[in-house]
């Protein structure tokens, strides 16, 4: 059965991203009539005749079910792709695509790549006999030079989490393309009302869902989005046949978090903005990074390839973890936690929470250090947002010894 079969939802689109948020893959319940679309709870789907579905061409709610579906192909319209497959985590499908990977195959990625992604990579999938390379693709020629005979897939987040480097994703297609590689980029910090990875020339896009496009910190769930029939038909084999499929309910929210991505985006945008400028060469700050900013070394490239800048800071404060802890214990609007990409404004201490994963050695090359914080900008109000820095920051004394940092022990 494919994906295209389901006749319940279209895949009509329309001319604008924030028409097509609300409208891409649904229409009223032929039954109800049901204007938004119901959590269909059925794991099972009646036939008329053995092997005769439906019209909707339901059979088993593992396989599909209507209210996936219609996600699923509302996210394919926002993408820009044909087809849309959605999953139980970001990294579930993550999974999905090194699972369509056959042993001995080479795996080239961002060295900076998210902390849970470089994690399945480092200590599961290279268990499994995948190899990987991870490279900084700004180095020239450093891409041409990793490539082997056996790469079949390049692997790339840009912007980078937590240090915002970005990388050309023309570039890297037409070099994986020509090597006969696949291009997969991670879109989650973006979303795609800001950065279109397959119009830049990637073959796959995968999101974190659990980020900006649920939006509302409320469920976990991940997505792929693709126009090679090809890889659409691995991966749709391994998400039933591998079952790291997402529930209707996480469906219905990423659904109903969607219609608004647009005009969340734009508010994050606006948010992030003012706050990066106020910002910028404040005393108590060593360096920012913000791709929005002219000072961003990547400033022109985000300007040529995203359509926004989007809602996520990086700075690195003056001092050590222990200006990093008054800063973040004295925070209001932004609250402390993993995470981000929510309607609410977090913050984040990558070197011990996110990244604690991530090998010390491997932080250090990145400039993850004790003094590196990451800030997700919310949608409240950007006076009151940029008030809470302010504040935190006075009290912030630079002058005051560095206590030694106390590692993590769990992992996320
Ligand atoms: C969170 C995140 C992931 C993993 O997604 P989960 O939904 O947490 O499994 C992958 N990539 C990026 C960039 C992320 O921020």
């Amino acid at each position: 059965m494919s994906h295209t079969d389901n006749k319940l939802h279209t895949t009509t689109t329309f001319p604008h991203f924030g028409t097509d948020a609300i409208h891409a893959g649904q229409t009223p319940d032929p039954h109800s009539g049901a204007v938004m679309i119901p959590i269909s709870l059925s794991t099972t789907f009646a036939q008329t005749s053995p092997g005769v579905p439906y019209p909707g061409n339901f059979e088993y709610a593992r396989s599909a079910n209507p209210t996936r579906d219609a996600f699923e192909k509302n996210i394919a319209a926002l993408e820009g792709a044909k087809f849309g497959l959605s999953f139980s985590s970001g990294l579930g499908a993550t999974s999905i695509i090194i699972n369509s990977l056959k042993r001995g195959d080479h795996v080239i990625s961002v060295d900076d790549v998210y902390g849970g992604t470089g994690r399945l990579f480092r200590t599961i999938a290279s268990d499994y006999g995948i190899e990987f390379t991870y490279i900084d693709f700004n180095v020239e020629g450093a891409l041409e030079k990793a490539i082997q005979p056996n790469t079949k897939l390049v692997w790339l987040e840009t912007p980078t989490n937590p240090t915002l480097r970005l990388s050309d994703v023309s570039q890297v297609a037409e070099v994986a393309h020509k090597h006969n590689a696949i291009l997969v980029v991670d879109n989650t910090f973006m979303s795609p009302y800001f950065q279109r990875p397959l119009s830049l020339g990637a073959d796959v896009v995968m999101h974190s869902v659990t980020k900006y496009i649920n939006g509302h910190s409320d469920t976990v769930m991940g997505v792929i989005a693709t126009n090679n029939e090809t890889w659409y038909g691995k991966f749709k084999y391994l998400q039933n046949a591998m079952g790291i499929t997402p529930s209707p309910f996480d469906c219905f929210l990423a659904l109903r978090g969607i219609k608004t991505l647009h005009v969340r985006m734009q508010r994050h945008e606006q948010n992030a903005t003012a706050l990066a400028r106020w910002m910028e060469g404040h005393e108590k700050i060593s360096k920012i990074a913000y791709p929005g900013l002219e000072s961003h070394p990547q400033h022109d490239l985000a300007k040529k390839q995203m359509r926004g800048f989007g809602g996520m800071i990086t700075f690195w404060i003056k001092g050590g973890i222990t200006q990093s802890r008054q800063f973040l214990e004295n925070l209001k609007v932004f609250t402390l936690a993993e995470s981000l990409g929510g309607v609410e404004s977090l913050v984040n201490h990558p070197a011990i929470m996110t990244h604690a994963s991530v090998p010390a050695d491997v932080r250090a090359k990145l400039g993850i250090d004790d003094t590196l914080i990451r800030l997700s900008v919310g949608i409240e109000n950007s006076e009151d947002i940029i008030e809470d820095v302010k504040q935190a920051l006075e009290k912030v004394n630079v002058y005051e010894e560095a206590s030694p940092v106390v590692e993590k022990v769990a992992e996320h």
